[in-house]
Formats: C-alpha cells, structure tokens, sequence
C-alpha cells in the first residue's frame, strides 16, 4: 500500500499544480502522512496544520491525496479485525 501511494504521489507531481496560498503542493505532500496520523489518532490535525487543513480545501489533487491515505489506511485496519 505504501508503494502505491509513493506511487500517486509522483504521478501528481508530475502534473503541473496551482500552487495554493503559503503551503506548496510538495510541502502538502509532506505533511500529509502526519496529517492523517493525527485524524485517526482521533486529535485536531486542522488546529496544528491549519495550512495543510487549507490546502487541502482549495488543492483538488492534494485532497485527493489526502482522502487515498485515509480510505487506504481505513482498509488495512479493517483487515486487521
Ligand atoms: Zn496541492
């Protein structure tokens, strides 16, 4: 799971991308896995990383990134239980 994102992660990259107020797309990309981590450890990402949370908001392929991590990582906990 972790190559495909690595994987989705390039492909968009590859795209040229709006940059979006402060947060670049790339610096998006790299906060993104924290991010998530914070969401399903059940604390407030958006009041950390207020421009990630903003990012992600105005950036489609960025959102896009963000809800393939969490439908992936949502996936492998299911197949845990
Ligand atoms: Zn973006």
């Amino acid at each position: 799971m972790k190559i495909e994102i690595t994987t989705l992660k390039k492909v968009l990259k590859s795209l040229t991308i709006t940059e979006v107020e402060e947060l670049t797309c790339s610096e998006c990309f790299n906060e993104i896995d924290q991010y998530v981590d914070m969401l399903r450890e059940g604390k407030s990402p958006a009041d950390v990383m207020p421009l990630v949370k903003h990012h992600i908001t105005l950036c489609p392929p960025c959102r896009e990134e963000f809800e393939a991590l969490l439908v992936a990582l949502e996936a492998i906990d299911a197949d845990l239980e």
